[in-house]
């Protein structure tokens, strides 16, 4: 396929620097301020739900979008047996998928309202998902191919991007004429179950797309360890996915393909030729953007010791000038995390930093919703870091100009491989990093989040993932009818 795709274009977004085009936000969220959802088991057969579970505002305890019931065992039984892969041509399936996108647009206010109080997502974000939710839609549609599908796949999807990862694993697999078995995070099965109704509206065959509201430990597992199932589709930690792999290969067909994006320690080098505005611009995105709750975002800094001091003050200047707040909000920078667990585990590492008075600085913490104000921490170098801290805390780090290589050897040897960021204004230093470097995504003097569908594949390599890259012109392939074979790939 051609990655450039010359008749596709990606979807233009809203322009949120534009009055009259926030103002049409404005209207189009209006009324689903208040709006309730009720989410369930989507199924080709008849369901037997468990019973109805309210769902949260991560901003607001007193605001419930809504209530889901989960799949029981018995779903599980139904959806298995009624999937039925799309027959469809590849040129039928691409205009399915076609229309799905624009369906998405359409319905841009009430899936920006979901996306704020089911996900806690600003404007800012939620503008960014429904744009990547509707690439990957028409990008794997134009390139939906020929070849048979695998057959059943089960897709596995995270609260972090509740509309646009969902989608996009569920858009690849049904490209390819996959019957596709979708959970969602427990955190947001409203969006899920919206983008599901969306995707039959536009003609998606019920029995080709199922969605399974409900827990790793009963539904995911389920989905992950039945014959049936012929590949498995997985964005989450790393740890869940080297689970799902152990329990893939004891029940799958040898050689069912598995496709995974999971975490990252991801690092960004600053020198001392750096652009200073440029630099901080870039860190704070990648930093703090989504509350630092992208697995691409920014988690150690490197500043050249030289200008550290510098560069450091006026990073505290533009953390000073983020709005915190509610994410509904067309002001709002950065909304609160998840949810309670999430953060109780970011605060008590935060509290370790505190204790040992390596706490550069941290904004004030809103009082209402489960905030976590973004923080700089001073380490040694990244090997401090024992694992992912999934907000928005970023690890900051000084190195000497002779320490290069040095610095470049301790990212890689944390095993992760997802993004990199380098701020440099010498040629040869950005060959030199570049080279070294092992990381999925690599990005020079911008922020290193934000990859777009079709001209920058998402992925990363060692714990970051298995690839092929989303977004790109080999993960198609992956969705394929592969043929058995003992101690195959
Ligand atoms: N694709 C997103 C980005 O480039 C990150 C996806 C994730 O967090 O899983 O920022």
């Amino acid at each position: 396929p051609d990655l450039f795709q010359p008749e596709r274009v990606n979807s233009k977004g809203f322009d949120l620097t534009d009055q009259p085009t926030l103002a049409t936000i404005k209207v189009a969220r209006a009324r689903f301020r208040n709006a309730t959802w009720t989410a369930g088991p989507l199924l080709a057969g008849t369901t037997a739900p468990e019973a109805p579970i309210a769902v949260t505002n991560p901003f607001l305890p007193t605001d419930s979008p809504g209530t889901v019931t989960h799949a029981s065992a018995a779903d599980v039984e139904t959806a298995l047996s009624s999937a039925t892969p799309w027959a469809a041509a590849p040129a039928e399936r691409c205009e399915i998928l076609n229309k799905a996108a624009d369906l998405y647009e359409a319905n841009f206010g009430e899936l920006f309202a979901l996306l704020a109080r089911e996900a806690g997502k600003t404007p800012n974000d939620a503008v960014a998902e429904l744009r990547e939710a509707v690439d990957f839609l028409r990008y794997y549609g134009a390139n939906a191919p020929q070849t048979p599908p695998a057959g059943l796949f089960t897709c596995i999807s995270p609260w972090n991007f509740p509309l646009a990862i969902f989608t996009g694993q569920i858009s690849a697999a049904l490209a390819a004429g996959n019957a596709v078995l979708a959970k969602p995070a427990d955190q947001t099965p409203l969006i899920a179950f919206r983008a599901v109704q969306l995707l039959h509206e536009a003609g998606v065959p019920a029995s080709a797309l199922q969605l399974l509201p409900g827990s790793g430990a009963l539904v995911g597992a389920a989905l992950t360890s039945d014959a049936r199932v012929n590949g498995v589709a997985f964005t989450g930690s790393t740890a869940t996915a080297q689970r799902i792999r152990k329990t893939m290969a004891d029940n799958l067909t040898p050689g069912a393909p598995f496709i995974a994006e999971t975490g990252g320690l991801n690092a960004m080098i600053v020198d001392s030729t750096a652009l200073p505005e440029q630099a901080v611009t870039a860190i704070v995105e990648s930093a703090f953007q989504s509350a630092g709750q992208r697995c691409s975002a920014l988690r150690c800094l490197y500043v050249q010791e030289d200008i550290a001091d510098n560069l450091l003050d006026m990073l505290k200047g533009a953390m000073k000038e983020l709005t915190l707040g509610d994410p509904w909000s067309l002001s709002t920078d950065s909304g609160p995390v998840i949810d309670v667990a999430a953060q109780t585990t970011i605060a008590d590492h935060i509290a370790v930093a505190q204790s040992e008075e390596r706490v550069l600085y941290q904004m004030p913490t809103p009082q209402t919703g489960t905030f976590i104000a973004p923080t700089l921490i001073k380490v040694n170098g990244i090997a401090d870091l024992e694992r992912e801290i999934f907000g928005p805390v970023l690890h900051v780090a000084t190195f000497k100009a002779s320490e290069l290589d040095a610095v470049i050897d301790a990212i890689n040897a944390t095993g992760y491989g997802l993004t990199f960021g380098l701020q440099t204004r010498i040629d040869d230093r950005v060959q030199h990093v570049s080279d070294r470097i092992a990381a999925g995504n690599i990005y020079i003097n911008r922020n290193q989040i934000g990859a777009i569908v079709g001209s920058q594949p998402f992925g990363g390599e060692g714990l970051s993932g298995t690839g092929p890259k989303a977004g790109g012109p080999h993960y198609l392939p992956r969705f394929a009818k592969v043929t058995p074979q003992l101690g195959g790939t």
